[in-house]
């Protein structure tokens, strides 16, 4: 366990570090081409993969995103597999079988590849939580790899959505078509709104895999703005340190 938990209105919320590795070849671009506008070079791009354990002031467990996967995963043409989700979960004192929710933020490989392992749901008593403009969009790779196998288990849902008291999923498109952020009181957990804190400090620096580059970009603004407007704790899904306090 990496990274420690911390407490806010009475949830707790524990970063799962799944991976840490260089972005691997398939993907990989220099600096400057993979952050457009950055302002320095600065080098091979390190990322952490983090999933977020949420302990709610009820028990219940909701898990946000599942990261890379088994060493079959999709993810594995460019990222670090297989991901260590299920000892950081371990770690965390908590069993597959106890996450009531895993939400989904959007259905890149390493976000939802921990979702299914040998074609059986990983999480066997959860619903998944995903949008419906995600699931419309998805490549066949990950429906045959992902959505397929999860069968009554996949849960999707429309646009801004309460899951439970005081939790939310809010649709925030671009950098995906149906990518959706998780939000408790004071807490957002970001999925791929940014990539690498140098688009926090400029949140109009732009990511090339955004999917919808204005959109990615108009939705950053906002949601950086919206979360320092509120002074919330930022949850980042691929920064050495996963928290931020806005
Ligand atoms: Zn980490
Ligand atoms: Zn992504």
């Amino acid at each position: 366990m990496p990274h420690p938990s911390t407490t806010v209105a009475g949830v707790e919320i524990t970063p799962l570090c799944d991976a840490i590795g260089p972005m691997g070849p398939a993907l990989r671009l220099p600096f400057l081409e993979t952050f457009l506008g950055a302002p320095a070079d600065e080098g091979l791009w390190t990322l952490h993969f983090h999933c977020y354990l949420l302990r709610g002031r009820d028990g219940k467990l909701t898990l946000v995103d599942t990261g890379i996967g088994a060493a079959d995963s999709p993810a594995a043409v460019w990222a670090p597999v297989p991901g260590r989700l299920l000892a950081e979960l371990s770690a965390a004192g908590a069993a597959p079988e106890d996450v009531d929710t895993v939400v989904i933020t959007h259905l890149h490989s390493d976000h939802c590849g921990g979702s299914v392992n040998g074609g059986t749901p990983v999480f066997p008593n959860a619903r998944h939580v995903v949008q419906r403009a995600e699931v419309e969009a998805v490549s066949d790779t990950i429906r045959a790899a992902v959505l397929d196998p999860l069968g009554d288990g996949l849960h999707v849902v429309d646009g801004d959505t309460q899951l439970s008291p005081g939790q939310w999923v809010r649709l925030t498109p671009g950098h995906t078509a149906g990518h959706q952020i998780v939000e408790t009181e004071g807490v957002t957990v970001f999925g791929d709104i940014l990539h690498h804190p140098v688009q926090l400090a400029d949140p109009s620096i732009r990511y090339v895999y955004d999917d919808d580059s204005d959109l990615a970009a108009e939705t950053r603004l906002e949601q950086v703005a919206r979360v320092r407007a509120e002074h919330r704790l930022l949850a980042t899904s691929h920064f050495p340190d996963p928290f931020v306090q806005l």
